[in-house]
């Protein structure tokens, strides 16, 4: 039982997700396992989900930024 005990503790005292992820996570581009790592994390942790929401924004940002540059003009 003890032993038992101490392994719930280091799992629970798992990492937080690094930002790699988190932001591959928000392009929805992690391989599935690793996807779903991150969701259960995410879950569980309002640390990493301020975290995620941030690489969310950060990510929306670029993607409009992009959406103003005229593509033409940077070949010219
Ligand atoms: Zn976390």
């Amino acid at each position: 039982m003890k032993a038992r005990n101490k392994d719930m503790r280091i799992f629970t005292k798992q990492r937080h997700v690094d930002e790699g992820a988190l932001g591959l996570h928000a392009l929805n581009d992690l391989p599935k396992s690793r996807r779903e790592q991150v969701a259960r994390h995410l879950s569980g942790c309002t640390h990493c989900r301020g975290r995620y929401r941030e690489a969310e924004e950060f990510i929306h940002v670029l993607r409009a930024a992009v959406k103003r540059t005229e593509p033409r003009a940077l070949l010219n």
